[in-house]
């Protein structure tokens, strides 16, 4: 009722005001005045200077904004509340939230200044954003997408001699990479060496090796991954076994090989030198490998930075110091290829308030990412799914899929368009990786709202989700112990302490398991069930479900208990490439000056990309792609 009336009042009083304030005269006391708002980083205080019926200046008194992001808001909204005498300014698109904090604080300012604020926010509205210009540039690569592909595509293209721009639609570069879990796989024996192999992971090999083989490339894989395995136990090597024929057999294979073998090879050659070329440029690993969901072997490298932060900060770091040769560009759609001859030639793209006509004397490479966010394209290509419709994403919102809109222009061939990956582990409010108690697949299980596991914890992302979406609400909860988190200022990987997910109502932690069990409300005999199971795994190396990845008991209080539900988290499928990163039409040849890496490509991963994959494929195939680009002609 209260609302209704609210609302009511607040009409009535806009309509009094439309209805005469337009030219009326407004009055302030004169003086000088501050007023302090919400930015997109914090406060933000501003200064008016008024007289008695005009004001005369709005200046920036403090804000803590980003200024790549925010620069343009803080130039032009004070400008425009002045020369238009107004507060109805239009906000600059990509930085709403500095443009709403800079008029919300000139507003608290004018208020002071005794304004009479709805007269001033019905006078004729002022655009902040200056008239449109075009520009045309030339550089020797246009890359399109600061994800992680983009920038190791920019970085590789610049160490090869070549000028870069790189353009980004959002106000900020990182796309799902800087929010990603950022595990990155990669045989990689020397910081393997402390790993204990144990009789499962033997159990493994063999089987893997010794199974009637798909085809010819797996056939390969397995007589070398045998040969090498063999030689390894001979050898008695401390730690454990990998190898990129390891790497490469495991992730053909989790794909059901429909993966392009020619590229899991150029995949599972590359992942370790491009993992040191990263490492090179500052970016910093924790000592220990672990095994990320759904990587099915422990040669994931956990990053020191929180979520991808560390790989986007190495590289933005790179670029600032190359600044003269790599030119970043945010805010900037490419909305357009230029295609002369058969041949790409350049980009057009929409900037805040120009248009680019970007001319590449070599080539373009498209690394926009994967179509996570796109619910209609997604909807359109899924047939392995549910209805994905109201289906949360881990994705952030500009992963939609423009890559393949300016590639299938240019005569591209899409393959494994229908893949897209579900996680068993997106949090129940917001479909994202935040909250995720997890900390490595050896040390936790899953129970349904019974308090009943239901499926092997290390298996596939796909046999995993596949298993939850049969559960009750697809809903479940990940249970693991103190071994995880040592103190409750122990850190997941997305940056937030466990005693802060409790205290947020996030995650449950008890004393015993009877106690957890009250909490998540499930039955106590079935978690403890489920408990004893589990640990029974640990000492056998196998249980019914098919684990095989094991580590340590969960037995030592506190217990945890953090609830997830299935959500979307990449795209296999994707622009064509060889081995070379070029775009590949749909009569099976190269498209002259077109690569393409990272999430927008298909065919590396087959139908389910195994964990910690992604971030080793983007840097691989950014990698090959800006190399490649910048040796053209
Ligand atoms: P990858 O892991 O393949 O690098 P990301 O999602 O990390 O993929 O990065 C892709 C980037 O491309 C994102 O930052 C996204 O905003 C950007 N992008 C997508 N479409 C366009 C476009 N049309 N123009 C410019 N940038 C784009």
């Amino acid at each position: 009722m209260k609302r209704c009336i609210t609302v009511f009042l607040t009409a009535l009083m806009a309509f009094s005001v439309l209805g005469c304030a337009s030219s009326s005269k407004i009055s302030f006391t004169p003086g000088t005045y501050q007023g302090t708002a919400q930015g997109f980083n914090g406060d933000v205080t501003m200064e008016v200077s008024v007289d008695a019926g005009r004001i005369l200046g709005v200046r920036v008194v403090s804000q803590n904004d980003t200024p790549e992001i925010s620069g343009l808001a803080y130039e032009r909204i004070p400008a425009a509340i002045v020369s238009g005498q107004t507060l109805a300014v239009d906000t600059v698109s990509g930085a709403t939230y500095s443009s709403q904090g800079i008029i919300n604080a000139v507003t608290a300012a004018l208020e002071k200044a005794g304004a009479d604020i709805a007269a001033l926010r019905s006078r004729r509205p002022v655009s902040a954003t200056a008239a449109r210009s075009s520009r045309k540039e030339t550089y020797d690569i246009v890359v399109i997408g600061a994800g992680g592909a983009g920038l190791a595509a920019a970085i590789s293209a610049q160490q090869a001699g070549a000028r870069v721009v790189v353009l980004e639609k959002m106000p900020r570069a990182g796309g799902n990479t800087i929010i990603s879990g950022a595990a990155y796989n990669s045989a990689d024996p020397g910081r393997q060496a402390s790993i204990a192999m144990n009789e499962a992971n033997r159990a493994t090999i063999r089987e893997m090796t010794g199974k009637a083989p798909h085809d010819a490339f797996e056939a390969e894989l397995q007589q070398t991954v045998a040969r090498q395995f063999a030689e390894f136990t001979a050898a008695r090597r401390p730690g454990l076994f990998d190898s990129p024929e390891w790497h490469m057999l495991q992730t053909y294979n989790g794909g059901d090989y429909v993966a392009d073998p020619a590229l899991v090879r150029t995949f599972g050659e590359n992942t370790l030198a491009a993992l040191e070329w990263e490492i090179s440029m500052g970016m910093q690993f924790t000592p220990d490998i672990f095994t990320v969901l759904g990587a099915l072997w422990p040669r994931s490298h956990r990053p020191v930075m929180p979520l991808g932060t560390g790989y986007i900060t190495t590289d933005l770091n790179y670029i600032e110091q190359h600044k003269d040769m790599i030119t970043l560009l945010v805010d900037t759609k490419a909305t357009d290829l230029i295609i002369t001859n058969g041949r790409v030639t350049g980009v057009k793209a929409s900037g805040i308030d120009i248009d680019y006509e970007f001319t590449a004397s070599k080539a373009v490479v498209i690394a926009t990412g994967g179509f996570g966010a796109n619910k209609e394209l997604r909807q359109k290509y899924n047939t392995q799914w549910p209805n994905l419709d109201n289906a949360g994403t881990t994705n952030h919102p500009g992963a939609t899929g423009d890559g393949l809109v300016l590639a299938e222009k240019a005569g591209a061939n899409f393959v494994g368009m229908d893949y897209v990956q579900l996680l068993p582990m997106g949090d129940p409010a917001s479909g994202s990786l935040s909250g995720n108690i997890e900390q490595g697949v050896e040390d936790r299980f899953f129970v349904n709202k019974s308090g009943n596991r239901f499926v092997d914890e290390g298996a596939r992302r796909d046999v995993m989700t596949l298993a939850l979406f049969d559960q009750q609400d697809a809903y479940m909860w990940v249970i693991c112990d103190r071994h995880s988190y040592p103190t409750p200022q122990t850190k997941n990987n997305f940056n937030e302490t466990i005693e802060e997910l409790v205290q947020q109502g996030r995650a449950f932690s008890a004393d015993t398991i009877e106690e957890l069990a009250a909490k998540i409300n499930v039955p106590v005999a079935n978690l403890r069930a489920a408990v004893a199971e589990f640990n029974a795994g640990v000492d056998a190396g196998r249980d019914k479900w098919g684990r095989t990845l094991w580590r340590i008991k969960i037995d030592t209080p506190p217990y945890y208990a953090g609830p997830r539900i299935p959500t979307v988290h990449h795209t296999m499928g994707g622009i064509q490439i060889n081995t070379r990163a070029q775009v590949i039409n749909r009569n099976g040849q190269v498209i002259p000056g077109l690569y393409a890496c990272g999430e927008t490509t298909g065919g590396i991963h087959g139908s389910n990309r195994l964990g910690g994959n992604a971030l080793a494929d983007i840097h691989v195939f950014g990698r090959i792609a800006g190399t490649n680009a910048a040796a053209e002609r």
